[in-house]
């Protein structure tokens, strides 16, 4: 047992160190838009992989803030989540995406069962074994309490997203609602709850390491323009970190419990 969780490196993630007593445990599952040089891109020109279909825009600086600033552990991914998206179950469809919002990716176009299962392996395990050794480490201290930090592109399919900020979630209410209700005593914030897009997945992130083992999460969007530059990212971190600080005495969260139909499967929800 340690009252520390140490930092590590590795190709498909990075742990950024912090400590064990809060429980709290941030997650940044589309960070980068790496992709090694022998995937050439998927054949993508560099454009495409500047765009939100490759990553998260901003979320790598608000997550590093957050952690910084609470001297909580953080996991980030270093794969593009059009290699693989560690936010999907192994079985799931859109787990390597063939088109991403309107641009075909062609080297994912004709992948077969070989090439999906190496990408497993080099990126997708990695990194969620780092997300459960880090779960593990803290929960030796107390129950983690998990954030996971994520963007959305301002605009889709032509249609504007009015929200500075939301929270996506289906069945534990406990830290969820609770960053919810935060980000709403903002003054001047637009908030959204299950926007832009409804719930979660069967089998992604918050399902299989947080609601699996009953350990409190929330999963916070925020718009991409808020937190294009460097700058504003950072202000964002601080922000939801002033916020999230004094959420994380809140005893309810010390419990594990379980919500929803776990381990029953349950019915996938509309993908936005
Ligand atoms: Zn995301």
């Amino acid at each position: 047992m340690s009252d520390r969780i140490p930092p590590q490196d590795h190709p498909a993630y990075e742990i950024i160190g912090g400590a064990t007593r809060s429980g709290l445990v941030i997650l940044c599952d589309h960070a980068q838009a790496s992709i090694p040089a022998e995937y050439g891109n998927l054949g993508l020109p560099p454009e495409q992989l500047a765009r939100h279909i490759a990553y998260d825009i901003g979320v790598e600086t608000v997550s590093r803030t957050l952690a910084a600033a609470l001297d909580a552990p953080a996991v980030i991914s270093r794969f593009s989540r059009l290699l693989i998206d560690p936010n999907r179950g192994r079985d799931d469809p859109t787990l390597v995406m063939r088109i991403a919002d309107g641009a075909l990716v062609p080297g994912n176009a004709r992948i077969g069962e070989n090439e999906i299962r190496e990408r497993i392996e080099r990126f997708y395990v990695p990194y969620d074994s780092a997300i459960e050794s880090t779960l593990a480490g803290v929960a030796a201290t107390r129950v983690p309490v998990v954030l996971a930090v994520h963007s959305f592109t301002p605009e889709m399919k032509g249609i504007a997203r009015p929200w500075h900020a939301t929270v996506i979630w289906d069945f534990d209410p406990r830290f969820n609602l609770a960053v919810l209700r935060a980000l709403e005593s903002e003054p001047g914030l637009i908030v959204g709850e299950n926007e832009p897009y409804q719930g979660g997945y069967q089998g992604d992130t918050m399902d299989r390491h947080c609601l699996a083992h009953g350990y409190p999460h929330a999963l916070v969007e925020i718009r991409q323009d808020l937190i294009a530059t460097e700058t504003d990212a950072k202000g964002w971190g601080e922000r939801l970190a002033h916020l999230v600080r004094p959420l994380l005495d809140d005893p309810a969260l010390r419990e594990r419990a379980w919500f929803g139909a776990h381990p029953p499967p349950r019915t996938r929800r509309q993908i936005a």
